[in-house]
């Protein structure tokens, strides 16, 4: 612990995951035997390396550009790419980390990785965002590849960004290689669905959990953090599912609006023109605005979906949700509450969907993108959104299990982790210590 006590984020994701295994280890000694734990949180292979590109003004730039490739017990590494100036080793380390367990849960065969840069795409011109993606693949393309290590999009890389890293790859090897990366454009190799995934997963997950207490999105009001991907396509399935999502934000502030939030002008916002979402008050004057993004647990709310980033749900945060009688919380972020807030969720009895299992449908449609380009063929949406339910179900059913054979009835969050633990363990055992 001391050794990583410069990683906070990373000892925070292993601290749950150690805590959540307690239960495993106690029943399987051969895991203990195997050092399975010791060799789990060890990454198989860290890159670090320099992104040097040239702003419009001709002034070279320099950012920093990571990839960790946690994971291949059961399948290609796979995990976002995160452009964001917060982005350092331990924020890569934790999401690398979760992710194996996530990816685990979807039931497909793919591996955990992550990666980024501490690059800021806010301010920058279309040319920079391109210039800086071509320098980024440059070094990458070394370490990647359809069937050893497939990235995607995650805060800050989107579809733009996704199709400037594609087409440098595609440069650099001198062929169409869709294979290598997720969350492209349907037109040259995407997925329908893609884009909703994340969002709808968290909303489709929560649903399952709320027929526990025989209730349904259906007349609820929902607080929804963040406008980005996950938060947008999270508030569009609450809302067909007839919840009133009152409040989403950004980076700087929060609006509310009792009438409900109007999607589409968020849409316009945050895809279309990339401003900030205070200027929502600007079409909706009957909403309101507030500055500090984390004060949009203030709002009272039946369901909560934390949708921006990590650790934005603090202790103080988590009493003031419970105070105000929310019922459930689903993490469509990740790691976006503290621990000490998961442990009031907990005394407090509010059903609660962790983020490796609530927000394990990106990834999982990711994987459907790569079986589609593997097969060369195009799903429908319909098909696509069909097979996400699916998935979101088996991923709740078998965290419930789990979390039950194990001792902790309702425990999603020991569920999530155990389930996704044990067929990573079990591939690792029987592949011999490597
Ligand atoms: P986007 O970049 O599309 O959106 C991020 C949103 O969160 C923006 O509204 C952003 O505001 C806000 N935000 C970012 N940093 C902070 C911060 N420090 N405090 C408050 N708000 C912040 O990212 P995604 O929607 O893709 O990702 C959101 C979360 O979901 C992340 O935790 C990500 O790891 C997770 N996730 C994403 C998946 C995906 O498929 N995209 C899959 C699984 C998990 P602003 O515009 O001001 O920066």
């Amino acid at each position: 612990q001391q050794s990583h006590s410069h990683e906070p984020e990373f000892l925070q994701a292993v601290k749950e995951i150690i805590y959540s295994l307690k239960p495993v280890f106690a029943q399987r000694p051969e895991y203990m035997k195997m050092s399975l734990l010791e060799r789990i949180v060890e990454p198989e292979r860290v890159v670090k390396f320099r992104v040097a590109w040239q702003d419009d003004s001709g002034k070279v730039q320099v950012n920093r550009g990571f990839r960790v490739q946690y994971s291949s017990a059961i399948g290609p590494y796979k995990g976002g790419l995160r452009f964001h100036p917060s982005v350092n080793e331990s924020i890569v380390k934790f999401l690398g980390f979760e992710q194996i367990f996530k990816n685990s849960l979807t039931g497909q065969p793919i591996g955990g990785a992550k990666g980024g840069s501490d690059f800021d795409p806010k301010g920058k011109s279309d040319s920079e965002i391109m210039r800086f993606c071509q320098a980024f693949m440059t070094e990458l393309h070394k370490y990647i590849g359809p069937h050893e290590d497939v990235p995607a999009g995650d805060i800050g890389v989107g579809a733009r960004e996704i199709g400037f890293l594609f087409g440098q790859y595609n440069r650099i090897k001198a062929a169409y290689q869709p294979g290598v990366i997720t969350g492209k454009l349907p037109r040259f190799g995407g997925s329908l669905a893609r884009k909703e995934a994340t969002g709808y997963g968290t909303v489709y997950f929560v649903q399952e959990m709320l027929k526990e207490i025989n209730e349904s999105f259906e007349g609820q009001t929902v607080v929804v953090s963040g406008s980005g991907n996950v938060s947008t396509y999270a508030i569009e399935k609450a809302q067909q599912l007839g919840a009133t999502v009152v409040a989403c934000s950004d980076s700087n502030g929060f609006i509310y609006d009792p009438q409900g939030i109007n999607l589409d002008t968020v849409k316009d916002i945050k895809e279309v023109r990339a401003a900030r979402i205070k200027e929502y008050i600007d079409v909706h004057p009957h909403a309101t605005y507030t500055e500090n993004c984390n004060k949009i647990w203030t709002v009272k709310c039946d369901i909560a979906l934390p949708c921006a980033t990590q650790n934005e749900i603090d202790e103080q945060s988590a009493q003031l949700l419970i105070t105000n009688g929310v019922k459930a919380i689903g993490e469509g972020a990740n790691m976006p509450s503290t621990l000490e807030a998961i442990n009031i969720y907990f005394k407090n009895n509010v059903l609660f969907a962790p983020a490796k299992a609530a927000n394990a449908g990106g990834v999982a449609v990711s994987a459907l993108e790569m079986a589609q380009n593997s097969m060369r063929l195009f799903w429908s949406f319909e098909e696509v959104d069909e097979k996400l339910q699916e998935i979101m179900i088996n991923i709740y059913n078998n965290s419930r299990e789990a979390a039950k054979e194990f001792g902790h009835e309702n425990n999603l969050l020991i569920g999530a982790n155990i389930a996704g633990f044990i067929k990573v363990a079990d591939a690792m055992i029987a592949q011999g210590v490597i």
